[in-house]
């Protein structure tokens, strides 16, 4: 090795260089992260809704030795809880060695993703064509919806309380659905029109059938023929669609993108790439924490984590309040000592787009985990804005633990901007801060991250837990 000029030894000890992650991981790091990857992707693949992913989540976790959280348990360190939100959302503990009244450390990441629910009155005819009308739901570029092949999943509530659970399209042999956009032929006038409005939600149309009843002369054969379907293997009536939670979602599965293999492309990686780093790493704490490790995985996070689903439900409080009851804690006494890490995804710097980056503050695919001391809009409007001494906190526990990371912003000051569950937690007194992995084509049907940021998420959660 040559000796390093004094500048050089200078630039290293001074300045924050930072180094590409592929440069830093060694050999069993590099197997750890794609034998990682192969489980988030299986998580994708059977999570494509909320109520999938708690499904798949609690499945996982029996099969670990979680229970539910029941009141008046007895809680010793080492148990592992958890509570279902009405299907919907999912908290998880590890109860630690320390008591609650020193806090708990929390991963809190949404598994609501954009999409195009159904509308109450979905089904309807029109030139012989049978059509689900859709409402999106989420930010979403509309015309990034169409001429893609969509699957359906969820559940109609039907009157009696019987929850029927609706899949078509995730099975081998299941037919798809799509919607349709106009030829370029007769696409003249569409393709002037800006892209925001080239697409309106009226015309997100999933097409779903079009063959009439025979023998019939009423009208809408082809509806009434797709009715008879539905109601031959779900049971379901027109009018059940009204108490029911389907989802169109993208039918392709989780992918490797990339000749080296390196990326991943899926539908719903916001901000399930999170949440499956935030549960899996729970999952595999070994031993007793020290404090208390608590996995929440929240709903509505894309409509403003607003309802009883959402970070906002009082039900977060309720599942810690009953931890902290079996120790006689009052609540506010943990929620002042506790640390939540906000895990959602961030927006990686895309070259293709460089302009509407800062290109010194934002995160880069393969830098690891994007630390976020703020989110918002413009000037900071709507982020919690962490405090200088949450972000060396976080610094530490990843630096110890090895954790490649990097630092940022959602896009340069004036052009947009975002927002995450962090807010909601930090208006609990809770010292939080956003941390998620780097994205291309958020909120796309199609988004791509790097297997390495997936994993140093994974990592970074660990350590939060491990405090
Ligand atoms: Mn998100
Ligand atoms: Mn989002």
């Amino acid at each position: 090795m040559e000796e390093k000029t004094p500048g050089q030894q200078l630039r290293d000890a001074l300045l924050n260089q930072k180094k590409h992650g592929w440069d830093v991981v060694d050999e069993t790091t590099e197997k750890a992260i794609f034998d990682y990857c192969e489980g988030y992707k299986t998580f994708l693949d059977k999570g494509k809704t909320e109520r999938d992913c708690v499904d798949y989540a609690v499945e996982l976790a029996q099969g670990l030795g979680f229970v539910p959280l029941e009141r008046g348990m007895e809680l010793q360190p080492g148990m592992k809880v958890y509570r279902v939100n009405r299907g919907r959302a999912l908290n998880l503990a590890v109860v630690g060695s320390a008591p609650l009244d020193q806090g708990v450390s929390i991963a809190a990441a949404h598994i609501d993703s954009p999409r195009l629910d159904l509308k109450p009155t979905p089904l309807y005819e029109d030139s012989e064509l049978a059509f689900l009308k859709t409402h999106y739901y989420g930010g979403i570029r509309k015309y990034q919806w169409v001429t893609i092949p969509l699957e359906l999943r969820g559940v109609v509530a039907m009157k009696n309380g019987d929850l029927v659970h609706v899949s078509v399209g995730s099975h081998p042999g299941d037919p798809l659905f799509t919607i349709d956009d106009l030829l370029p032929h007769l696409g003249a006038e569409q393709s002037k029109k800006p892209l925001g409005e080239a697409i309106p939600a009226e015309s997100l149309n999933v097409l779903v059938g079009s063959r009439p009843l025979k023998d019939d002369d009423g009208k809408d054969r082809v509806k009434l023929a797709v009715m008879k379907l539905l109601y031959e293997h779900y049971g379901i009536r027109e009018a059940d669609f009204i108490s029911a939670e389907i989802e169109a979602v993208p039918a392709f599965n989780a992918v490797d993108i990339g000749f080296d293999r390196t990326l991943i492309g899926a539908y719903g990686q916001d901000d399930r790439v999170c949440g499956y780093a935030a549960f899996k790493a729970l999952l595999d704490l070994e031993g007793v924490p020290c404090r208390t490790a608590v996995c929440v995985l929240a709903d509505k996070e894309e409509i403003g984590s607003e309802g009883v689903s959402g970070m906002q439900s009082a039900f977060f409080e309720t599942f810690v309040g009953d931890l902290c009851a079996t120790q006689k804690v009052p609540l506010r006494v943990c929620l002042e000592k506790s640390f939540c890490l906000s895990a959602d995804v961030t927006a990686a710097f895309d070259p293709q787009f460089a302009d509407v980056y800062e290109k010194r503050n934002s995160a880069y695919v393969n830098y690891g985990i994007g630390l976020c001391k703020y989110t918002g809009a413009r000037g900071k409007s709507g982020a919690s804005d962490a405090g200088a001494e949450a972000v060396a906190y976080v610094r530490r526990l990843l630096d110890d633990k090895g954790v490649l990371w990097q630092m940022a912003e959602l896009g340069a000051t004036d052009k947009g901007g975002g927002g995450t569950v962090a807010c909601y937690m930090a208006n609990r007194n809770i010292d939080t801060l956003d941390a998620g992995v780097p994205v291309l084509s958020m909120h796309a049907p199609f988004e791509v991250t790097s297997k390495l940021d997936c994993y140093m998420t994974y990592a970074a959660c660990k350590a939060v837990y491990e405090g």
